[in-house]
């Protein structure tokens, strides 16, 4: 439940419902709006006096939740979360994009591709030194090797850093260089790498699981928020569908459910979401007017030559053209690139 206090509720007033709820056993995490504060409440309601709570003079009104996630939920944060990665802001009127290659496979291919992203005006720089394959026998990344050349490359051009991490072991190790920590696919119900992200203090790039509903990455978004950590972001990246003519099936109408749904900022992924690169400039123009808050896109030097994702790699010159697109839907939507 959420426990919506008065517009002229005092800190002190504040503190004094929360004391009494967490008194009765119960978690209370606090979203101060422009408004009014909401108390979010969790765990057992049996054990606390609701209808005494309400007859509080501070509080407005109790709205009980009936969705499984709660601090996800729109209704505990009514306006959009915004998430500040150094000067860019997530879920602003900013629009965020992120490009790179699939892996990070030596540091002239990096630093190579970072100057590519800079130049069509890309915020941050995405490359995998920890890859999940799907086969033990194709390369698995770089490791702490690649994260370094990836650090190399925010020194030389400011662009911020994102990268996957597959388990709590190297957790520690990709926080040292990265600036928003990626949650691939495959690891989207890790539930103790969720907790375990959820207790650093990087903002986290959930991508939704390969067939994954809507309510159960709205979960896992759950898991890292309860830990703590309030800057997730979600990461639409396609579905299984029985469609075989691309390699999954990109859902865009996650966004406006994400948006419906939840105050947490949503992007898109086209290239995983499709698997083709001809694929991916119409969907990233799509994913902006449907209003989504940024792309995560692939882009290598040389697609045809990439160790992965190399079919839908965009190549310089249509990473350039989808920039040049996308800036010019995000004017219509009335979002800045
Ligand atoms: C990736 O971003 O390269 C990746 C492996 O993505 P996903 O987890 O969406 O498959
Ligand atoms: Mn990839």
């Amino acid at each position: 439940m959420i426990v919506v206090m008065n517009p002229s509720a005092m800190p002190e007033s504040i503190e004094k419902v929360k004391a009494r709820l967490e008194e009765a056993g119960l978690g209370v995490h606090i979203s101060t709006g422009e408004n009014r504060t909401i108390l979010g409440v969790l765990g057992d309601k049996r054990k606390v006096n609701i209808q005494a709570i309400e007859m509080m003079d501070e509080v407005e009104k109790i709205v009980h939740i009936e969705a499984p996630f709660k601090l996800a939920n729109k209704q505990f944060h009514p306006e959009p979360t915004v998430i500040s990665v150094g000067d860019i802001q997530i879920g602003s009127q900013q629009l965020a994009v992120m490009a790179g290659p699939c892996s990070v496979e030596s540091r002239e291919q990096l630093l190579e591709t970072a100057a590519i992203v800079k130049e069509g005006g890309a915020q941050f720089l995405r490359g995998g030194a920890y890859k999940p394959r799907s086969s033990p026998y194709s390369f698995q990344g770089l490791g702490e090797e690649g994260l370094k050349i990836l650090a190399e490359a925010r020194e030389k051009t400011g662009l911020k850093i994102v990268s996957e991490v597959m388990d709590t072991e190297s957790l520690p190790v990709v926080c040292e260089y990265v600036d928003v920590l990626q949650i691939g696919a495959r690891n989207m119900q890790n539930f103790h790498l969720l907790k375990a992200v959820g207790r650093t203090d990087k903002p986290v790039l959930l991508k939704r699981g390969l067939s994954a509903t809507i309510e159960e990455w709205l979960m896992a978004a759950e898991y890292i928020l309860n830990e703590g950590n309030h800057r997730v972001i979600l990461c639409e990246r396609g579905i299984r569908t029985f469609e075989t003519y691309t390699r999954n099936t990109l859902d865009l109408s996650t966004v406006p459910v994400i948006k419906h749904l939840s105050h947490l900022p949503i992007i898109i992924d086209p290239s995983h979401g499709t698997g083709k690169w001809r694929y991916v400039v119409p969907m990233a123009r799509a994913a902006v007017a449907a209003g989504a808050d940024g792309l995560i896109v692939e882009v290598h030097p040389q697609p045809e030559k990439a160790w992965s994702d190399g079919p839908q790699s965009l190549n310089p010159a249509a990473y350039a053209e989808m920039m040049k697109e996308v800036r010019k839907i995000a004017a219509v939507m009335g979002r800045v690139l």
